[in-house]
């Protein structure tokens, strides 16, 4: 398959394709990875006149531990003990350097965690964290953690920047809050204070019919719990689970508050069951895939419990 004519561009700075995309709006593209976008040209599901490839422009691509300045309040650190130190990812950071970044590892394991489960080895050396989150899959698994790790995102235009919390981002399926002519430039991931009253622990797991394959269901767990062991905090992300990556807060209500026993846990499992809204595919039914969300939500809390703390 050949994709139609386009033309191509490559970006000489931020500024160069900012202005390009302010210039040629809905008409044009950012090619970052390529692992979607070009397949979709190649099978003339995209035909965008022009694309814009951000491969050129240094700087975009980074992993860093700092505090963040000049983020909006929005929804900031609710869970996080208004810790205001955070992970910045810059929006090209490769899926291999995340998978192999010591400073993801020891500061944020949900997402040194679910990285080999993101496609192929090939697929993780090209595609970006910041042209997965753009394209705003349900079925893909960064979406669903980036909910539940509380994560914020910088979009830039020639017109300025703004924070956008991930619960805003992801609108419905492909489509995120990003306007026409902004760019996804940053990602911001509150790191828990983890002090000796308070630790937060986290787990990812899912179930693909292969390796690599998008997963069938896929869940994301953070649990908070308190020195006496009562939960102060849950999050329970699921993908593949509606249009758009979703968090079952009413199935996480039935954690906090609790010493979470295996009641608990089988009540949570059931709600997050009936919460959330799969689509079906020709490889899982709606009722199939809500039974792989019972199944592994039980899975990640107990696992959390019984091996993380
Ligand atoms: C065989 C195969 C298996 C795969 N399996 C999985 C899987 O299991 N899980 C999974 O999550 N993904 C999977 N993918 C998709 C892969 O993760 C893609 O890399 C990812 O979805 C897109 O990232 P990219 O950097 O390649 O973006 P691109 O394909 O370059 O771009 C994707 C879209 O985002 C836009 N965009 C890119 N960067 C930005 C930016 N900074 N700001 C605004 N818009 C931007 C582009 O214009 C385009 O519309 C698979 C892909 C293939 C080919």
């Amino acid at each position: 398959m050949k994709p139609a004519a386009f033309k191509y561009i490559a970006a000489q700075s931020l500024e160069h394709a900012l202005t390009l995309k302010a210039e040629y709006g809905d008409e044009a593209k950012f090619l970052a990875g390529g692992q979607s976008l070009v397949p979709a040209m190649n099978l003339r599901v995209a035909k965008p006149g022009v694309l814009v490839d951000l491969n050129p422009i240094t700087g975009l691509g980074f992993v860093e531990s700092r505090i963040k300045a000049g983020l909006g309040i929005g929804n900031w650190g609710l869970a996080r003990d208004d810790n205001p130190q955070s992970l910045i990812l810059g929006a090209m950071t490769r899926y291999r350097t995340l998978e192999r970044s010591a400073e993801i590892a020891a500061q944020c394991p949900l997402l040194h965690e679910t990285m080999p489960h993101v496609a192929h080895p090939q697929i993780r050396n090209r595609g970006t964290l910041g042209g997965n989150l753009a394209h705003a899959d349900p079925a893909s698994e960064l979406p669903a953690v980036m909910l539940v790790l509380n994560a914020q995102f910088k979009a830039q235009s020639v017109r300025g920047e703004r924070w956008i919390a991930a619960c805003d981002f992801f609108t419905t399926i492909f489509t995120t809050a990003l306007a026409t002519d902004e760019m996804l430039t940053e990602i911001a991931i509150p790191l828990p204070t983890n002090s000796d009253a308070s630790r937060t622990r986290t787990c990812f797991m899912e179930i693909a019919r292969r390796r690599g394959d998008y997963a069938m269901m896929g869940v994301a767990v953070s649990i908070t719990l308190n020195a006496a062991g009562v939960c102060t905090d849950a999050k329970l992300g699921y993908l593949n689970a509606g249009d758009t990556p979703v968090l079952a807060t009413q199935a996480a209500q039935a954690l906090i508050g609790q010493t979470i026993s295996d009641a608990h846990i089988q009540t949570a499992a059931a709600i997050a069951h009936d919460e959330i809204q799969p689509p079906g595919n020709m490889h899982a039914s709606v009722a199939f895939q809500r039974h792989l969300a019972g199944v592994l939500t039980r899975r990640a809390i107990k696992e959390i419990l019984d091996f993380r703390f």
